[in-house]
């Protein structure tokens, strides 16, 4: 069961409740900004999440999981790369 498009686990994610968020297959738009461009870019293409695409894992996605600061050092790709193949 996916919980995002860019591999983060929502369900443990401490800001869903404090933010009232539903979660990144649930919302329209982040509670973070405007548009989230991976959330964006994935639904275009119409992907359940980055693990689905050609370009997996692209210069986007790896900017967003290794930021300095919103970043997770690469584990949601590895997520996205468990969804993919089905390992969780
Ligand atoms: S960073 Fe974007 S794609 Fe990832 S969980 Fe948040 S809204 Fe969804
Ligand atoms: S891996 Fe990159 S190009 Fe592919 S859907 Fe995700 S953000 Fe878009």
């Amino acid at each position: 069961m996916i919980e995002s498009r860019c591999g983060i686990l929502c369900s443990e994610c401490g800001y869903r409740e404090q933010m009232g968020c539903g979660g990144c297959v649930n919302i329209q738009k982040p509670f973070w900004g405007d548009a989230c461009p991976v959330k964006s870019c994935a639904e275009d293409k119409q992907h359940a999440h980055c693990g689905q695409c050609d370009a997996f894992p692209c210069q986007l996605l790896n900017q967003f999981a290794y930021d300095e600061k919103q970043g997770d050092g690469g584990k949601r790709i590895e997520q996205c790369a468990k969804w993919r193949d089905k390992l969780v």
